[in-house]
């Protein structure tokens, strides 16, 4: 497996390099909204501080301290956006469909009836993924 590369685009968004819909934070735990959303409200969990690209290379105490968070996210997404349920999603390697290579855990909204849109297919109005960040918020930090 590759190196951990500092680069990736999720360690940008932690240094403050690049912008992100911040929805959630913990010492050690980021969720922000995911900007090519499957469906609305979808959002990403990743460790701050551990240079992992994914659950094959991460210590085992940074995957029980994130799956925490991953379900204290969860419980909130599914109030905020009215879901029936959630998919929670992890892709490992470019073969498995990942992307951006620093450990995270999609949560994705459903519905009855609503299809998904594409992993990563097309980018949301900001405008949009300001008003869910907003919602999902109000919702996660009172
Ligand atoms: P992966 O395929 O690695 O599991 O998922 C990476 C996710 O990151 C994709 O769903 C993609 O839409 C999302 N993504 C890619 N670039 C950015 C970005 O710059 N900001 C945010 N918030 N999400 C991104």
């Amino acid at each position: 497996m590759a190196a951990y590369d500092d680069n990736n685009i999720f360690a940008r968004i932690l240094r403050g390099e690049i912008p992100s819909h911040k929805v959630y934070e913990t010492d050690t735990v980021l969720a922000f909204l995911d900007v090519m959303p499957q469906s609305d409200g979808h959002t990403l969990v990743v460790p701050k501080k551990a240079k992992a690209r994914n659950l094959l290379d991460a210590d085992p105490e940074t995957l029980a301290d994130l799956i925490k968070t991953v379900q204290h996210v969860a419980v909130g997404v599914q109030k905020a956006f009215g879901a029936e349920g959630l998919l929670i999603q992890q892709f490992n390697e470019a073969v498995a469909g990942q992307t951006v290579f620093h450990l995270h855990f999609h949560i994705v909204p459903r519905k009855e009836g609503a299809t998904l849109r594409g992993h990563g297919a097309a980018m949301e109005k900001p405008e949009i993924l300001a008003a869910n960040a907003e919602k999902l918020r109000q919702v996660l930090n009172g």
